[in-house]
């Protein structure tokens, strides 16, 4: 199954014509376009993972009794598909995102899907929708796979029919007019997750549970929150979908480690390499916001940013906290930062070796 070979393909009878996705492809932002088709698989208790096909993209037949839309049994991952300067189309790093996709599944007890399942998921869709890919420096297609429990069951146990999709959405950059740093908001009252919690796993309700402190940092004109830890309020995790990393005036960088409350990133974990590849040393350690705040004033922290698949590496150029707010740097994206950034994507782009064979050329 992992070349998508064992997806059964049913054409979408009524795609979308050559002039209207130009037109739809000319600005399309993140998560607004949609391609012409879905993969799709169901797993019943017994019979495990069937039904595997891609199909037209189009409303779910659901039974509002489906356990996703009682208990929240539902987990999601996110990557891109490239298409490089010599016309390969390529993923990156997918095994990890499969990987993930189980750790999250375990979780949220919910069935394991194989490598094959995943990756050949997600080739059968980007083979049948490759026109979508929007021109430009930042174009890529977005692929959002997703599984969430379908049973029609009011009882409390994990589900015994699951349905596994995936999506793709063609894109271009993540923040609006991409601002050159963002200005982030710090969430002092709301957790996004906290120890024995589900902040490791990628699921829609650690999102659900995010929404009102992102909400309020941008009533008071932030870009993006930023949790700090559950129990002492102190030391900074991440944002609602980004993680966070902190640069030091002797070049040395720092993010916080992987307790169980932060999502495992790949991007900060892709990061972490390159940055070690070029000599850098590269802590996992917490760190306090008070610690934050005076390490900017006094000049030792350099940079902050955050990275994530959708927007990749953006710089915080400036932090809100309650009736305070510094400034990190001289406001604006900095050179590590930067550096980093283009390292990342020159990979990503087929624009540089390769050296740790992080891209999955598909066709
Ligand atoms: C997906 C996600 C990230 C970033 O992970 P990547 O693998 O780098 O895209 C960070 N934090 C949260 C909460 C996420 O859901």
């Amino acid at each position: 199954m992992a070349d998508g070979s064992d997806f059964e393909f049913a054409a979408n009878s009524a795609p979308v014509s050559a002039e209207d996705r130009a037109a739809m492809l000319t600005e399309p932002g993140f998560g607004r376009v949609f391609t012409d088709h879905m993969a799709s698989a169901e797993w019943t208790e017994g019979r495990g993972w069937h039904s595997a096909r891609v199909m037209p993209r189009g409303p779910l037949s659901l039974d509002p009794a489906a356990a996703v839309l009682h208990y929240a049994q539902e987990i999601f991952e996110g990557l891109k598909a490239y298409r490089t300067e010599t016309g390969d189309t390529v993923l990156f790093r997918p095994d990890a995102n499969a990987a993930r996709f189980r750790k999250s599944a375990e979780r949220l007890a919910m069935p394991m899907v194989s490598d094959d399942l995943f990756i050949g998921a997600i080739e059968a869709l980007v083979k049948a929708d490759r026109d979508w890919f929007p021109a430009g420096p930042e174009g890529a297609l977005y692929l959002r796979p997703f599984m969430f429990a379908s049973e029609a069951f009011l009882g409390v146990r994990p589900a015994k029919e699951y349905r596994f999709l995936v999506l793709a959405s063609s894109v271009a950059g993540y923040f609006k007019g991409a601002p050159k740093a963002i200005t982030i908001g710090v969430s002092r009252n709301l957790n996004r997750a906290g120890p024995g919690g589900t902040g490791a796993a990628k699921c829609g309700g650690n999102y659900a549970a995010s929404l009102v402190a992102q909400a309020e940092a941008i009533e008071h004109g932030c870009d993006q929150v930023v949790f700090l830890d559950a129990v002492e309020h102190r030391f900074v995790e991440e944002l609602g979908g980004m993680n966070t990393f902190f640069v030091f005036d002797d070049g040395s960088i720092l993010t916080p480690p992987l307790d169980g409350t932060i999502l495992p990133g790949i991007t900060r974990d892709s990061l972490m390499t390159l940055a070690r590849d070029e000599g850098v040393v590269v802590r996992e350690e917490r760190y306090a916001i008070d610690q934050w705040q005076a390490d900017a004033a006094s000049g030792r922290l350099r940079e902050s940013f955050a990275c994530g698949t959708a927007a990749v590496v953006t710089s915080i150029g400036k932090v809100v906290d309650g009736d305070t707010s510094f400034i990190i740097g001289d406001g604006g994206p900095g050179p590590v930062t930067q550096a980093l950034r283009e390292r990342l994507v020159a990979i990503q782009r087929g624009q540089s070796n390769d050296p740790h064979g992080w891209l999955k050329r598909l066709f």
